[in-house]
């Protein structure tokens, strides 16, 4: 029996609150509390309970989410606010002595930029991909090699463009330098000059683009034997086109500019102007798939492929939550990841990365939360 608050009721908050709900067992008090609360209001009418209410709170500032902590003395925060929240958020928990979740690290408002160590000074972020690499290390390999995150939406919403999370957060990570392990060292490409064909299983073959994503920070850390780590996205040419062109004609900037009397950010006045994420979900098709295939030697001291992913249908994923599956698909992992540590299966003091915990009582909740996973082995890995 725990009490969380959540903040942040975008898409993906709007899945981690309906789906805490749905765990009732688990997450017994459910406190939902954004900066617009009316969005908040509407998640909490669906859940229609008692135990699941609402608050305001604009987490840029850490009285004002010390404040939240102390009206509803929650045990575990799950931050689904923006990545420029993350660092007063954890400021008011080190204050209030709340526990902390996220989705995505720190980033500051006046650079596209995104790395760990502003965090892994204070918690922690559960993607599946940590977990999946982790059960990896622990069931098949003996040391891991080779490591390619593969992560593609298939999807299609029927709009000219639109981004499936926050777009400015969204363009900001499209647009800026891919970065990959190799040898112990980073190297830095051009933004989405390296792409290949990649195969999904029951997606087929699509254009896959490397791109820095953060979790390949924490893995090489975690798992040493790890000479070479990837993360790839998939993009269609018109998106591509789109984002090009946003770019060339200023609109991707993130610093302010005047306008009529006023300094506005392009990107953000793009963001106001682009279709709602949030609203992608009813008319959007297709499935996501999102993978680790990894080569190395196996637990005899074979030479082993595996590859072990999820796909998640964009309208079973709407049908569930209203919510499409990018959204999904970020928001029940979290869900996983705070049942994991009011359970007491994931808990230890400080600051940690998903694959550091045990992988197993993670991987068994995914496919009861609407999240199967499947495994192939020896297959070729096209990396
Ligand atoms: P949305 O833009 O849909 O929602 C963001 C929510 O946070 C809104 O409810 C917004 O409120 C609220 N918010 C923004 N600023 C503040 C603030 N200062 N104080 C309080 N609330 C605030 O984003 P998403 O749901 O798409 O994404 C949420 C998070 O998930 C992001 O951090 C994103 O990076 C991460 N993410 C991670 C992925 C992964 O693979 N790990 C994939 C997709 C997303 P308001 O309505 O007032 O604007």
């Amino acid at each position: 029996m725990a009490k969380v608050v959540i903040i942040g009721a975008g898409g993906v908050g709007t899945v981690v609150a309906l789906k805490c709900a749905m765990n009732h067992d688990v997450f017994s008090e459910i406190v939902l509390a954004s900066r617009t609360r009316s969005k908040c209001d509407a998640v909490a009418a669906k859940v229609g309970q008692p135990w699941f209410t609402t608050d305001t709170v604009d987490a840029d500032d850490v009285e004002q989410v010390v404040a939240l902590f102390e009206r509803h003395k929650p045990d575990l925060v799950i931050n689904v606010a923006l990545p420029y929240q993350d660092l007063t958020i954890m400021d008011a928990c080190l204050r209030a002595g709340v526990n902390y979740l996220d989705t995505a690290n720190y980033e500051p408002k006046d650079e596209a930029h995104f790395e760990y160590s502003w965090q892994w000074a204070y918690g922690f972020d559960p993607g599946v991909s940590g977990v999946f690499t982790a059960y990896a290390a622990k069931h098949w390999f003996s040391a891991m090699e080779t490591l390619d995150i593969v992560d593609c939406n298939a999807g299609n919403h029927g709009k000219a463009f639109a981004t499936n999370f926050n777009p400015e957060i969204n363009i900001r990570e499209i647009t800026q330098n891919g970065r990959y392990y190799q040898d112990g060292k980073w190297i830095t490409t051009g933004p989405l000059e390296i792409h290949k064909d990649l195969t999904y299983p029951n997606i087929g073959p699509r254009d896959s683009y490397l791109m820095y994503h953060e979790e390949l920070e924490s893995l090489v850390q975690n798992f040493p034997t790890i000479r070479r780590a990837r993360f790839w996205m998939t993009f269609g040419q018109e998106y591509l086109t789109h984002l090009r062109v946003i770019q060339d004609i200023g609109m991707a900037r993130i610093d302010p500019i005047e306008y009529q009397g006023m300094q506005i950010v392009p990107l953000q006045f793009l963001k106001a102007v682009l279709p709602n994420p949030q609203e992608l979900g009813a008319n959007y098709h297709g499935e996501t798939s999102i993978g680790c295939r990894i080569a190395g030697k196996g637990k005899n001291g074979e030479q082993l492929t595996y590859y072990i992913y999820n796909n998640c249908s964009h309208e079973e994923a709407y049908k569930e939550t209203g919510m499409q599956a990018v959204s999904y698909t970020t928001g029940v992992p979290a869900m996983i990841g705070a049942m994991m540590f009011l359970t007491g299966k994931w808990n230890k003091p400080g600051v940690h990365n998903v694959e550091e915990f045990d992988p197993d009582p993670f991987m068994a909740q995914l496919p009861l939360q609407g999240l199967p996973w499947h495994e192939v082995v020896n297959a070729d890995l096209e990396l």
